[in-house]
């Protein structure tokens, strides 16, 4: 029996019982046991996946004569596996659909805002991981709706608003087809873990951002003034750009930097949808990018986002934490330190927001208090959102409680990093986009100043 046949016979064999995966492999009588073995296991890990792409590319409807396991099978090999290197008239027949096949696989990334195949499973494992869940968030998009007529469509589609949330346990104890407004950020949706939104009306058409809640934290504490010019210095796929654009209300600048051309791609579409102008998308390696050039002298504000180890992601599943080797994270923190030195840079720079998705200290806390040695003379790190429960290690720097941390259990978010960095004396920028005093500023990590001012901050106030 050929490959693929023998796949899908162990396909079906699974789903009627007849035995595990190996057994039903070992005995199919198929001669390259482990390569069949691969196929299968590689195939269910893209199910979910798959039963999407035939289900949108109506695959089995134009392929009377095709079982659905073998499909599987066929559309796994030809968009994720080796690209059908056997199958014989199976290998036509999925041929003949690969374009649509391969549209769909670009409409679905776009669909979830991610650029590799990978990212693609990252939610359904979760799912069947046992990794911890959090509830879904909804990023009301301001620059193309408000949260009054979010709320009233999910009530028209059948879901219960239950008011805003008073605490995270009340979040936490989310269920059915019910929904809240996040107690912290004025508009953030908040729905049970596992509610799918991806095909929904207002995602689709860039009216909501499905955003973890600690992911709108960089682009709230960043809070830009309408008008102001700022640098998101790894930017793709451009979730907090779009945050950040909508803080803006479109007025103003983003440079938007990122060395990946395909995450790039994949965040010009997101961008086009979500309705954001201000932005200006160049492929671009931070580093590189001249403080001096002329074209950056108005910039006030910068988003570093850098790649980390992503540690903090729960999505990926337990044991996640222990992913990143010593050289890896030696890599990556050096990349880190280096992109804050560098952005601490701009002339007429006055808050910096520094995030990553890690629980690694030498990604977080160490980045941070390096940059403070280096350039404490000219920046403070900020003691942002002081009610924000989870704070920065204590132990790494004297002050790094004024970072924030977030975790499934402390915070029913993602695992997240946010410093808020701000340049010392005159003009120093305040957010426009937090509710009121939700900062006070800090000296942390460096000589101490006369008389650290601490001030009440008012919405809207620049
Ligand atoms: N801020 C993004 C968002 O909210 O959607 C996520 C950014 S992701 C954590 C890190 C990004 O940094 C990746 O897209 C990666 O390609 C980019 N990157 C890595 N090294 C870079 C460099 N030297 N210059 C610019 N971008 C870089």
């Amino acid at each position: 029996m050929a490959l693929y046949g023998a796949a899908a016979a162990v396909l079906e064999g699974l789903e009627r019982g007849d035995g595990g995966l190996k057994s039903l492999v070992y005995n199919s009588g198929f001669p390259h046991v482990r390569q069949l073995y691969a196929l299968v296991s590689e195939t269910l890990r893209y199910g979910p996946v798959l039963e999407k792409l035939l289900a949108d590319a109506a695959l089995l409807q134009a392929e009377k004569k095709l079982p659905a396991p073998l499909a599987k099978v066929l559309v796994y090999d030809l968009l994720f596996g080796k690209g059908l290197k056997c199958g014989g008239r199976w290998k036509a027949l999925a041929r003949r659909h690969r374009a649509r096949l391969e549209a769909e696989l670009a409409r679905l990334k776009v669909q979830r805002g991610v650029s590799s195949n990978e990212e693609l499973l990252a939610p359904a494992q979760a799912a069947s991981s046992g990794a911890p869940q959090v509830p879904r968030y909804v990023r009301v998009n301001t620059l193309k709706t408000c949260v009054d007529d979010v709320v009233e469509f999910f009530k028209r589609q059948g879901y219960s608003y239950l008011g805003k949330a008073a605490s995270v346990e009340e979040l936490r104890a989310l269920s059915g087809k019910k929904f809240l407004l996040d107690l912290h950020l004025p508009e953030l949706l908040v729905f049970p873990p596992q509610t799918d939104f991806h095909d929904n009306l207002l995602y689709t058409s860039g009216h909501i951002i499905l955003q973890d809640k600690a992911s709108c934290l960089p682009a709230v504490l960043l809070g830009p003034a309408a008008g102001s010019h700022i640098i998101d210095a790894c930017a793709a796929p451009g979730n907090k750009t779009s945050h950040l654009a909508a803080i803006l209300k479109n007025k103003g600048r983003i440079f938007a930097f990122d060395v990946d051309t395909k995450r790039l791609a994949t965040m010009n579409t997101l961008l086009t949808r979500a309705g954001v102008t201000a932005s200006r998308l160049a492929q671009r390696d931070f580093l590189t990018v001249e403080p001096g050039d002329p074209a950056y002298s108005r910039v006030t504000h910068l988003l570093l986002d850098p790649s980390c180890s992503g540690s903090g992601m729960v999505t990926r599943g337990p044991g996640a934490e222990a992913a990143p080797s010593a050289e890896r994270l030696r890599a990556l923190a050096g990349f880190q330190r280096k992109a804050l030195s560098h952005a601490l840079r701009f002339p007429a720079l006055r808050r910096l927001v520094y995030s990553t998705c890690s629980l690694r200290r030498e990604e977080n806390e160490d980045v941070v208090q390096a940059a403070l040695r280096e350039h404490g003379s000219a920046f403070r790190l900020v003691n942002a959102f002081p009610a924000w429960p989870c704070r920065g290690v204590a132990a790494a720097f004297p002050g790094a409680e004024g970072c924030l941390r977030a975790s499934p259990a402390a915070t029913l978010t993602q695992g997240f990093f946010v410093a808020v960095l701000e340049r010392r004396g005159e003009g120093a920028a305040a957010p426009s986009s937090l509710p009121a005093a939700a900062e006070e500023n800090a000296q942390h990590g460096t000589e101490p100043e006369a008389a650290p001012r601490k001030r009440k901050r008012q919405r809207g106030k620049e």
